[in-house]
């Protein structure tokens, strides 16, 4: 893609227009977060500029105004993601808040003394300890299914757990701490075949693939709005309408309700029964935004450029005496995670950031990867479409001079 393509994308996030340290900001730590555009910043300052009011509760202007504006937005992420319905869509914090909800609201409706969850080996903590800890309360079991020395998932194995008659399969689409494209559409078939519903964490592709929940047939499909260049603090849970109908609410307060007395309370249709208390109006506003923003782009070419970034990243990273990647699948998403013989992943993410390179280095979240591998972490470098190739090379060089210094 040429490079003015990508300066005209650069212009609408000011963010990286900066220096640190005296040297350009080379930000490639996106799959912590993303960076911001104008359109998202604007919409949300917008927001409390013109339409701020609490919704779904005034018959005043302002209100019904936001209440019109939160509910397209529903709309907008249904249709970007090809969810059956609006209502399929809760909004969340985020993933890390929807995976709690699942686990403790299906967790609820499904899992008995004695019962299995299964996930993957190289699950984000999000995905891991609310199942974990729900299953301690019921005395039930955590399956893992292990991967191999690339980071691919035993597929063989997988099928054999599904035999153990798992309640639950959740699994991440993209790791955040090895790249890995899970095959999420197989996987999710041969749990169907054992009746087994499957939750996606897209927190990882949601910004970088086309996601159609109703092609990969998942029963839930969980994300986070801040790392698809929306504001914090917004995300989503995508549910079928059968499942989201029989699951219990997850927290209890306004709005949430039908009727309440000090007898009883019923609760209120989908997805409000999984929406108590005031939303985060402005950043669900801002979420849609983003999602306009994404759908603006040739998400092909993007799609094309992001694997270009890694590719490039992987090749001039292997020249590096001593640099073992930690994640080599055939199928990989837009990240890099490496680590260097005799220096600590830290020291080495401290060392480029001087330079103006921002990294990630530490577990990523993802202690039992790290375990896996027999490392304290890795140095990870992530990718959005507003890199640059001359940020790759920036980038390298600066990993190259930290390691001889430190060696
Ligand atoms: N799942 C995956 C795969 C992630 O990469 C992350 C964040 O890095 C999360 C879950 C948690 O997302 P959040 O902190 O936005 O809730």
């Amino acid at each position: 893609m040429d490079s003015t393509y990508i300066n005209e994308i650069r212009r609408q996030f000011p963010i990286l227009n900066q220096q640190v340290y005296g040297k350009p900001l080379v930000y490639l730590d996106n799959a912590a977060t993303t960076q911001k555009p104008l359109c998202v910043i604007d919409r949300e300052r917008d927001y409390y500029l013109h339409e701020n009011c609490n919704i779904h509760r005034g018959v005043h202007y302002l209100s019904q105004m936001a209440t019109e504006a939160y509910e397209n937005a529903r709309r907008t992420v249904a249709a970007f993601i090809h969810a059956a319905a609006p209502h399929d869509i809760v909004f969340t914090r985020g993933t890390t808040e929807s995976l709690n909800l699942l686990a403790s609201s299906l967790g609820q409706l499904l899992i008995e003394e004695n019962d299995k969850v299964l996930i993957s080996a190289m699950e984000h903590h999000s995905n891991l300890v609310p199942w974990q800890q729900m299953l301690r309360q019921k005395k039930g079991q955590l399956l893992v299914c292990p991967m191999d020395d690339n980071g691919v998932l035993d597929l063989q194995r997988y099928e054999t757990l599904l035999d153990e008659k798992p309640r639950i399969v959740s699994i991440a689409h993209i790791s955040n701490t090895l790249g890995t494209i899970n095959p999420i559409k197989e996987m999710i078939g041969m749990a169907h075949k054992h009746g087994i519903p499957v939750i996606v964490d897209g927190a990882q592709s949601i910004a970088h693939h086309y996601i159609d929940v109703q092609s990969l047939d998942c029963d839930f499909f969980v994300f986070s709005g801040h790392k698809m260049y929306a504001p914090m603090g917004i995300g989503g849970l995508y549910g079928k309408s059968d499942w989201l109908e029989k699951m219990p609410p997850y927290q209890f307060g306004g709005e949430m309700v039908d009727q309440v007395s000090f007898e009883a309370t019923t609760f209120n249709k989908l997805p409000f029964k999984f929406e108590a208390g005031t939303p985060n109006v402005g950043a669900a506003l801002g979420l849609e935004s983003a999602v306009r923003f994404i759908e603006s782009l040739d998400r092909n070419q993007i799609e094309a450029y992001e694997s270009a970034l890694l590719q490039r990243a992987v090749e001039q990273l292997s020249e590096i005496e001593g640099l073992r990647f930690i994640g080599q699948a055939a199928k990989r998403s837009g990240l890099v995670s490496f680590v260097i013989d005799g220096i600590h992943p830290y020291d080495l993410g401290t060392i480029i950031d001087k330079m103006g390179v921002a990294v990630r280095t530490g577990h990523h979240c993802a202690e039992p990867v790290m375990t896996r591998f027999g490392i304290p972490g890795t140095v990870r470098a992530s990718f959005a479409l507003y890199n640059t190739m001359e940020e790759v090379d920036v980038f390298v060089k600066a990993v190259k001079k930290a390691a001889a210094m430190l060696r």
